[in-house]
């Protein structure tokens, strides 16, 4: 009908052209407009030979629709005659004027490319100790083999990628394993259908990541906490992905390397009472203790093993305190008491983490010491000048002698 093919001519999308356009081809000799009609390779939207592809730019449009307008005023009922559209349907196009033929655009490459393996390696049900897992293997492949992909879903229980090119069938998708930490894949079709020259231009914007960079280093060096220096490990990368990296960034890769392994600061402090506990357990007379705020978040924490504070006995009666900052990205400090055995080498004696130098925390860290070491005249102190650690050791051990 004229109607649904103007409606259709003016929904031209901006490439100047719909892909796909099914029609009852309606014979009007002597129409002024005519258009080329194209057989659509039908294998590719599964729709039969009664589809067409028009081509049209958007000038022709134009005109094809001034030309359809006048037609409407002009044109009896009765002259027009239909067609059935089917296998013969080619054979219209020849009754079209071809004033305004035009060749279809050239394909796009893409659409009749090859397909090209992801060198994933994965086979489907294949299982992975987690999700991040699976995510460094497809950023792997992806970095290794030049292609983009979009997240579809990522969650506690999926992780959906496609290929970034729309029409491209690359897919994986892979899930938790109920009762487990474990994802297996579930669909992987290994195949890109897009083109490898349309993927390139996006590759050359690809950036190397500390994730990246730590990955690499796991295959490399597995379990190993001394990994190459930072400039070594830009070669590295550099050899491997032909990727270019900065310095901060293969530090930053070397340090998500060893907290991969170690596990990170916040799974740490939370294994803390367990470790405590098992602390205490197996060393008789230790004494720990853990000192929360107001909110319930972790303030100070103080140890002294038992054996140390046996052995102290024999020890010469010299206590000195020292104080190091904790790099972790939760500040704080460090804090040791170590006493001198007689052949003036140090001996541990308590440590403890604190929030800082202050009062409060250094009277803290002094009353958890006096549980195992007692005040007494025969003690002594040696510390450096910080006024609140003076202030502390004077108010908690006040007959203790004091050096700074
Ligand atoms: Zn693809």
């Amino acid at each position: 009908d004229d109607e649904d093919l103007s409606v259709y001519l003016n929904s031209i999308d901006n490439e100047n052209r719909r892909c796909l356009l099914v029609v009852e081809i309606t014979d009007m000799p002597g129409s002024s407009f005519g258009m080329n009609y194209e057989e659509l390779h039908s294998k590719r939207d599964g729709v039969g030979a009664n589809a067409v592809t028009l081509y049209v730019g958007n000038q022709q449009a134009e005109q094809q629709r001034d030309a359809m307008d006048e037609d409407d005023d002009t044109r009896a009922e009765g002259n027009v005659q239909r067609d059935e559209p089917g296998d013969d349907g080619m054979d219209s196009s020849s009754y079209m004027c071809d004033e305004y033929a035009e060749m279809p655009p050239d394909v796009e490459a893409s659409q009749f490319v090859e397909a090209w393996e992801d060198g994933l390696g994965v086979t489907v049900l294949q299982e992975f100790p987690n999700k991040k897992a699976v995510q460094d293997l497809v950023d792997r492949a992806a970095f290794e083999n030049c292609f983009g992909f979009k997240i579809k879903k990522s969650d506690t229980v999926r992780y959906v990628v496609k290929c970034r090119a729309e029409s491209c069938e690359w897919f994986l998708r892979a899930a938790k394993i109920t009762g487990s930490k474990a994802f297996s894949i579930r669909t992987h079709n290994k195949m890109h259908t897009c083109s490898r020259a349309s993927q390139s231009t996006s590759n050359q914007k690809r950036k190397g990541t500390p994730r990246l960079v730590a990955s690499i280093l796991h295959e490399d060096y597995p379990g190993l906490m001394e990994t190459p220096a930072p400039k070594s490990i830009m070669n590295i990368v550099r050899n491997k992905l032909g990727l270019r990296i900065s310095y901060s960034t293969a530090l930053r890769g070397k340090n998500h390397h060893v907290s991969n392994l170690r596990g990170n600061p916040e799974d740490s402090y939370k294994k803390l009472y367990c470790y405590l506990h098992m602390l205490e357990n197996v060393n008789s007379g230790t004494v720990t203790s853990v000192k929360l705020d107001h909110e319930g978040k972790f303030l100070y924490l103080f140890i002294a093993l038992g054996a140390c504070i046996e052995g102290f006995k024999c020890m010469r009666k010299v206590i000195t305190v020292d104080a190091t900052h904790l790099k972790n990205g939760y500040g704080g400090v460090l804090v040791f008491a170590s006493a001198q055995d007689p052949n003036r080498h140090n001996y541990p004696l308590a440590f403890a983490v604190l929030d800082g130098e202050k009062n409060d925390s250094w009277t803290w860290f002094f009353e958890m010491l006096k549980t195992v070491i007692p005040d007494s005249s025969e003690l002594v102190f040696m510390s450096d000048r910080n006024p609140s650690l003076i202030t502390a050791i004077a108010t908690v051990y006040p007959i203790a002698h004091h050096g700074y």
